[in-house]
Protein backbone atom coordinates (compact mmCIF):
# COMPACT_ATOMS: atom_id res chain seq x y z
CA UNK A 1 0.00 0.00 0.00
CA UNK A 2 1.42 3.14 -0.88
CA UNK A 3 0.22 5.48 1.98
CA UNK A 4 0.71 8.80 0.20
CA UNK A 5 -1.68 7.78 -2.45
CA UNK A 6 -4.67 7.20 -0.20
CA UNK A 7 -6.86 9.67 1.86
CA UNK A 8 -4.79 8.86 4.84
CA UNK A 9 -2.72 11.79 5.58
CA UNK A 10 -5.72 14.57 4.59
CA UNK A 11 -7.94 12.56 7.55
CA UNK A 12 -4.58 12.64 9.55
CA UNK A 13 -4.51 16.13 9.72
CA UNK A 14 -7.98 17.18 9.68
CA UNK A 15 -8.32 14.49 12.60
CA UNK A 16 -5.58 16.11 14.63
CA UNK A 17 -5.30 19.49 14.09
CA UNK A 18 -3.67 21.85 16.67
CA UNK A 19 -6.22 24.28 17.83
CA UNK A 20 -4.58 27.95 18.21
CA UNK A 21 -4.21 27.34 22.26
CA UNK A 22 -2.91 23.94 21.68
CA UNK A 23 -0.05 25.17 19.50
CA UNK A 24 0.26 28.32 22.34
CA UNK A 25 0.23 25.38 25.11
CA UNK A 26 2.82 23.77 23.13
CA UNK A 27 5.58 26.70 22.37
CA UNK A 28 5.18 28.01 25.70
CA UNK A 29 6.09 24.27 27.29
CA UNK A 30 8.95 24.51 24.69
CA UNK A 31 9.89 27.55 25.64
CA UNK A 32 10.57 27.08 28.87
CA UNK A 33 12.28 23.96 28.75
CA UNK A 34 14.51 24.91 25.91
CA UNK A 35 16.07 28.47 24.59
CA UNK A 36 15.43 29.44 21.29
CA UNK A 37 18.77 30.29 20.40
CA UNK A 38 20.13 26.95 21.06
CA UNK A 39 18.16 25.38 18.32
CA UNK A 40 19.22 25.82 14.64
CA UNK A 41 18.46 21.88 13.59
CA UNK A 42 15.85 19.87 14.56
CA UNK A 43 15.20 16.14 13.98
CA UNK A 44 11.09 14.93 14.01
CA UNK A 45 11.22 11.51 14.60
CA UNK A 46 7.86 9.76 13.68
CA UNK A 47 6.65 13.10 12.43
CA UNK A 48 3.75 11.65 10.53
CA UNK A 49 2.30 14.00 8.20
CA UNK A 50 4.51 17.17 10.29
CA UNK A 51 2.01 18.85 11.83
CA UNK A 52 4.35 19.35 14.59
CA UNK A 53 7.25 20.20 12.58
CA UNK A 54 5.90 23.42 11.05
CA UNK A 55 5.14 24.39 15.02
CA UNK A 56 9.00 23.43 15.56
CA UNK A 57 10.51 25.25 12.36
CA UNK A 58 8.15 28.45 13.30
CA UNK A 59 9.00 28.84 17.54
CA UNK A 60 12.84 28.28 16.76
CA UNK A 61 13.44 29.29 13.46
CA UNK A 62 15.19 26.43 12.88
CA UNK A 63 15.51 23.65 10.08
CA UNK A 64 13.69 20.48 10.37
CA UNK A 65 13.84 17.46 9.01
CA UNK A 66 11.32 14.78 9.23
CA UNK A 67 11.90 11.34 9.20
CA UNK A 68 8.52 9.58 9.03
CA UNK A 69 9.05 5.96 8.27
CA UNK A 70 11.74 3.10 8.34
CA UNK A 71 11.17 0.05 5.91
CA UNK A 72 10.91 -3.60 7.48
CA UNK A 73 8.85 -5.86 6.27
CA UNK A 74 5.68 -7.17 8.67
CA UNK A 75 6.45 -10.87 8.94
CA UNK A 76 2.41 -11.41 9.65
CA UNK A 77 1.22 -8.93 6.60
CA UNK A 78 3.97 -8.17 4.76
CA UNK A 79 3.72 -4.13 5.01
CA UNK A 80 7.42 -2.48 4.55
CA UNK A 81 7.21 1.00 5.91
CA UNK A 82 6.47 1.80 9.42
CA UNK A 83 6.49 4.83 11.61
CA UNK A 84 9.71 4.94 12.94
CA UNK A 85 8.24 5.09 16.80
CA UNK A 86 5.96 2.12 15.64
CA UNK A 87 6.02 -1.00 18.22
CA UNK A 88 3.51 -2.45 16.62
CA UNK A 89 2.22 -2.60 12.58
CA UNK A 90 -1.03 -0.83 12.35
CA UNK A 91 -2.57 -2.95 9.91
CA UNK A 92 -2.04 -6.60 11.88
CA UNK A 93 -0.62 -5.47 15.45
CA UNK A 94 2.09 -7.22 14.96
CA UNK A 95 5.19 -6.64 17.62
CA UNK A 96 7.36 -5.15 15.43
CA UNK A 97 11.15 -5.21 16.15
CA UNK A 98 12.42 -1.69 14.58
CA UNK A 99 16.25 -1.10 15.06
CA UNK A 100 16.00 2.80 13.97
ZN1 LIG B 1 1.65 -6.38 9.73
Amino acid sequence: MDYDKTEIPTMYDKARVLAPETRRLWQDLLSVHIGRAAVSLIIDLGCGTGRFSELLAGHFSAQVIGARRVHYKCASCGLSEHETDAVHCKPCGTLLHLTT
